[in-house]
């Protein structure tokens, strides 16, 4: 009886530091996980588990405890439902149908299809635009942060672990600020060379203090999504205002335009918070999906204007 109490008090702990949302608050919900945990992960029962689990899903690091948890939500959700409640939360995120492995298949494809798109533009990129354009590296690169940013997000996604998250939310930043340098090397560094590199390390700097900071210190996700968002600004703005000075020069920035006001409106998706229908298709998938296009548009617009410098850079050689 000590025993239990004293479990039951470190439980109580465990849900104040570490669980916040209404779903797994729920006594409902706390009892059910930690009789699921008696039955089913401890001796001769887990082993029976282990022997029963598919093999891809030990793989993805379905542990006998998360399976606990994904039963249990399901079971709490039944019954707010059977009670007319709204649905809620858990661990701060809506309860989403598993496919396989895949924790929240939707936001997953739609991030593989990202990448993919990222993937396709980059080739494509690669075989019309020569490597002697100015800006032909640092667009290659942009591409690769893309790519890569993707890729995290395709794993957070199927498979949500502390690790998963961070490579997902860093990388994002990472696309964010390497975007902001991009501009940074369009308007300023072609002509300054330096400014550019000094501006870059300055980036650099500030993306390691900022993942220093929320691995090291706290993972403040209302900062993290502050910072972004101030960010974002810097890059709506920048690239805006060069692209709207520049329209009638250069008739391919409109593109450039509409992705990054597109991308600032579609961001709002994100504001949208509802259960996913059909237990699949919440807001942040939407905004995942939303953003597939996006791709294309921008690496036509780079395409379009490495290769209008290509023809610039080469009338000057000429010209000396
Ligand atoms: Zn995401």
């Amino acid at each position: 009886m000590a025993e239990q109490t004293a479990r039951l008090l470190l439980l109580t702990a465990a849900v104040g530091l570490a669980w916040g949302s209404q779903g797994d608050r729920e006594p409902v919900y706390r009892d059910c996980v930690l009789q699921c945990e008696e039955r089913n992960c401890s001796g001769d029962a887990l082993k029976h588990f282990r022997s029963l689990q598919p093999i891809y899903m030990s793989l993805a690091g379905w542990t006998c405890r998360d399976d606990c948890k994904y039963e249990c939500m399901w079971f709490t959700v039944g019954l707010y439902l059977q009670e007319g409640h709204r649905v809620p939360q858990f661990h701060g995120k809506w309860p989403f149908s598993r496919f396989l492995f895949i924790q929240e298949p939707a936001s997953a494809v739609a991030s593989l299809l990202n990448g993919l798109a990222s993937l396709v533009m980059l080739c494509r990129y690669r075989a019309s635009v020569p490597a002697s354009s100015p800006m032909y590296h640092t667009c290659m690169a942009f591409a690769w942060v893309s790519l890569n940013a993707w890729f995290w997000s395709t794993v957070f996604h199927t498979r949500d672990t502390d690790l998963t998250e961070k490579m997902d939310y860093f990388c994002a930043s990472a696309v964010i600020l390497y975007s902001v340098y991009l501009c940074c090397v369009r308007t300023v560094g072609l002509q300054h060379p330096s400014v550019a590199s000094a501006f870059g390390v300055l980036l650099l700097l500030l993306l390691s203090a900022h993942i220093s900071y929320l691995s090291l210190v706290r993972f403040d996700y209302g900062y993290n999504m502050m910072a972004n968002v101030a960010i974002g600004l810097v890059n709506l703005a920048w690239w805006l205002a060069w692209c709207l000075r520049n329209r009638r020069r250069l008739p391919h920035t409109r593109r450039c335009v509409v992705v990054v006001l597109l991308l600032q409106a579609l961001s709002l998706l994100e504001l949208l918070d509802f259960p996913p229908l059909f237990w699949v298709l919440d807001a942040h998938a939407i905004w995942h999906i939303s953003t597939i296009p996006l791709h294309i548009l921008f690496f036509r617009f780079l395409e379009d204007d490495s290769l209008y410098l290509l023809k610039e850079s080469e009338a000057k050689f000429k010209l000396d």
